[in-house]
Formats: C-alpha cells, sequence, structure tokens
C-alpha cells in the first residue's frame, strides 16, 4: 500500500508534511512520492482533516472474466451509447440554438465516458488487465496501413 493525495480536496495546510516521517508528501508536483512511502503507514490519512489522502493498493488481483452473455450485453450497450455520441456530436456543431449545441456537448461527452464504461466492464480498457496487453499485442501483431502502431507499442511499453 502507499498513499495518494486528491489535490481538488487538498486546502494546503500542510499537516501531512509534519506527520510524514519520510518525507514523502513534500513534493513540489503536489503528488505524494509513492518510492518514499513506507509500507503506507496511513499517519498522513489519518493526519489530513481534508481526507484528501487515501491509500492505494501496490497490486492489484486479475479481473474475473465476465460471463460471454454479460460482454454481449455490454457490447451491445457500448455501441448504442456509440451511436448516441456520434449524433450528439453532430447536433453540437449544427443544433439551432446555443443551448441545444451546449446540451448536446454535454449529451455526446456524456454517451463517450458511459461507452468506456461498458467496455471497461466488459473487461477491457484496464490498464492493470492482462487482457488489454493481450488486445494489445494482437492488435499490433496484425496491424495493417493506418493503424498507430507507434502509439500502440508504446502504451504496450507503458502498462
Ligand atoms: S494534510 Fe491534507 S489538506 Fe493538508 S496539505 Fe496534506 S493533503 Fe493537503
Ligand atoms: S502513508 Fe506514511 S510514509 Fe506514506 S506518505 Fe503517508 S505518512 Fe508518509
Amino acid at each position: 500500500m502507499h498513499a495518494a493525495r486528491n489535490v481538488s480536496l487538498c486546502t494546503k495546510d500542510c499537516v501531512c508534511l509534519f506527520v510524514c516521517p519520510s518525507g514523502a508528501t513534500d513534493t513540489e508536483t503536489g503528488q505524494i512520492d509513492e518510492s518514499k512511502c513506507i509500507m503506507g503507514c496511513r499517519l498522513c490519512v489519518d493526519a489530513c482533516p481534508s481526507h484528501a489522502i487515501y491509500l492505494v493498493s501496490d497490486t492489484y488481483p486479475e479481473p474475473k472474466p465476465k460471463p460471454d452473455s454479460l460482454r454481449k450485453a455490454l457490447f451491445r450497450l457500448a455501441a448504442t451509447k456509440s451511436e448516441a455520441e456520434a449524433v450528439s456530436r453532430v447536433l453540437a456543431v449544427t443544433a439551432d440554438t446555443s443551448g441545444a449545441r451546449r446540451l448536446a456537448r454535454a449529451l455526446e461527452l456524456s454517451n463517450r465516458l458511459m461507452t468506456e464504461d461498458c467496455l471497461r466492464e466488459a473487461g477491457y480498457l484496464l490498464p492493470q488487465s492482462k487482457a488489454v496487453k493481450k488486445l494489445l499485442k494482437a492488435a499490433i501483431d496484425s496491424a495493417s496501413g493506418g493503424f498507430p502502431l507507434e502509439a500502440a507499442e508504446r502504451l504496450l511499453e507503458l502498462l
């Protein structure tokens, strides 16, 4: 376990700087230095008056495979949301009033998030998942013209 800080909750009163025995909380970026965090002793978590610090696991269990019926249902739902996103994207430019265009843009973004959620739930897009690495490797191996090979290889390198 190691500590992480939600910078949007941090009020910068610096209590965590005084309690941390290793100086992990004192960084220029506002993020806690994971390499200095001593096994998640949680002194900073308990001390933070804004509840801005939480502990994060160093390892994650492999996601359990989803039944095929569920994955298919999620893919169908993702496809619907993706279509709704495409329609909203057009309306965000072509709608008559600025209010309608803003609403369409919000719907576009919300449908994008729901599509991603569906795919994630179906077992993809989890960075720690072996499925993502397998998917990327397969995509790279079978890549043809136009495929963003360099981006896929870089992503695989980072995971
Ligand atoms: S104690 Fe909490 S609110 Fe204060 S600086 Fe640390 S993280 Fe931010
Ligand atoms: S969990 Fe302990 S070592 Fe890690 S940042 Fe918080 S106080 Fe420092």
